[in-house]
C-alpha cells in the first residue's frame, strides 16, 4: 500500500457557541464563549490523518465566500493537496453551527453550501491521482450518487474504502455501498439503517451481522465511551474506550476514522489500528475544538504515556 489517504467528502466552517443551556423557543440568551474554526466531516478526518503524518489528497467543493480561502490554506498548512479543490460561484461554503453544553454534548446544524455539487465528475477528474492512493475516505454529507460512484470506482481500481455514513441519512441504498471496505456507523446510525435495537452490545453485533449479511465485508460500530465493535462475517471484537473526562466530544467520530485511515494504511492491521484510533479519539475529546483537538504524533505519544 502507497499509505496515501483520499478524502472525498466535505468542508464545513464550524461556528461553536459553548452555551449554558439550550435557549427556549422566544428567549434569548447570552453564552459564555464563540469560537469560529475549520470542519465538515470529510476535512477533519483529512486532517487527523494529516496530522498524524499521512499523505492526504482531498476532493470536496466551497463557496465563493469569504470563508473558501481559509479553508483551502487550512489544508494547505497541513500539507494536504488541495489541487482537487474546487471553487463553487454563486454558493456559500459549507457551515455548521454548533452549540456545546458544559457536559461536552453537542447540537449541530449543517448547511451543505458548495458541498452538496461535489458529483462523479470531480471523481473522474482526479482519477489518475486516486489510483496511486491506498485508502478512499466518505462520509455523508455530500449526495449519495457521489458516493456510490467513489464505492463502485474503488472496487474497480482496487483501492480500499471506509465510508462513515454520518450524518444519518435513511436514504442510503445498502446495495449500492456492497463493495465498501469498511462500514462505520455509530450506534444510533446502525438503528436507522436497520430498523433494529442497538441497546445493549449483543443488539449492536445483531444489527451489524444483517449489514454483512447483506455483502458489507467489515463493520465497525462506533460507541462512544462504551468502545467499538469490529464486526466481520467470521469475527466480532470489542474495542475499548479509554476513560477520559469528555470536554468537548465534537469531532471524536472523525479523530476516529482519520486516525484509523492513517494507522492502517501503514501498518494493515485492522484490529490494532482501530485501538490505536480509540486512544487517539480519546484523547481529542479532552480538548476543545474540532480540529484543534487532534493531537500531533508528538502530542499523541505524550497522552499515551
Ligand atoms: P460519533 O462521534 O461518530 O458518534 P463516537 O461518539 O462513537 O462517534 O466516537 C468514536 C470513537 O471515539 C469511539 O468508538 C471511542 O473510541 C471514542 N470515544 C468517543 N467518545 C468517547 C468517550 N466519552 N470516552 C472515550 N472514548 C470515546
Amino acid at each position: 500500500m502507497s499509505g496515501k489517504i483520499a478524502v472525498i467528502g466535505s468542508n464545513m466552517v464550524d461556528l461553536i457557541t459553548y452555551m449554558d443551556r439550550m435557549p427556549e423557543a422566544g428567549e434569548t440568551l447570552e453564552a459564555p464563549n464563540f469560537q469560529i474554526g475549520h470542519g465538515g466531516k470529510g476535512a477533519n478526518q483529512a486532517i487527523a490523518a494529516a496530522r498524524l503524518g499521512a499523505k492526504v489528497v482531498m476532493v470536496t467543493k466551497v463557496g465563493d465566500d469569504l470563508f473558501a480561502d481559509n479553508t483551502i490554506k487550512n489544508f494547505e498548512n497541513h500539507g494536504i493537496d488541495t489541487r482537487f479543490v474546487k471553487k463553487v460561484a454563486g454558493k456559500s461554503s459549507g457551515v455548521a453551527p454548533i452549540f456545546v453544553d458544559p457536559t461536552g454534548e453537542n447540537r449541530i446544524l449543517i448547511i451543505k453550501g458548495a458541498n452538496a455539487d461535489l458529483c462523479p465528475q470531480d471523481i473522474d477528474e482526479a482519477a489518475e491521482e486516486l489510483k496511486t492512493c491506498s485508502l478512499i475516505l466518505l462520509q455523508l454529507e455530500v449526495s449519495l450518487e457521489t458516493i456510490y460512484y467513489a464505492i463502485e470506482f474503488g472496487a474497480k481500481h482496487g483501492i480500499k474504502t471506509i465510508l462513515n455514513p454520518a450524518p444519518a441519512d435513511p436514504r442510503l441504498d445498502i446495495e449500492r455501498i456492497r463493495k465498501v471496505t469498511f462500514f462505520t456507523p455509530n450506534e444510533s446510525e446502525l438503528a436507522l439503517l436497520t430498523g433494529l435495537p442497538v441497546e445493549t452490545q449483543e443488539d449492536v453485533e445483531k444489527a451489524a451481522r444483517t449489514l454483512i449479511q447483506k455483502g458489507i465485508e467489515t463493520v465497525v460500530v462506533t460507541m462512544g465511551s462504551r468502545g467499538a465493535l469490529l464486526i466481520t462475517a467470521e469475527t466480532s471484537e470489542l474495542i475499548p474506550s479509554s476513560k477520559v473526562k469528555a470536554v468537548d466530544t465534537t469531532g471524536a467520530g472523525d479523530a476516529f476514522i482519520g486516525s484509523f485511515a492513517r494507522f492502517y494504511s501503514t501498518s494493515n492491521d485492522v484490529s490494532a489500528s482501530l485501538k490505536t484510533a480509540a486512544l487517539y479519539a480519546a484523547d481529542s475529546i479532552t480538548k476543545r475544538g474540532t480540529q484543534t483537538s487532534y493531537a500531533t504524533p508528538a502530542e499523541f505519544e505524550e497522552f499515551r504515556k
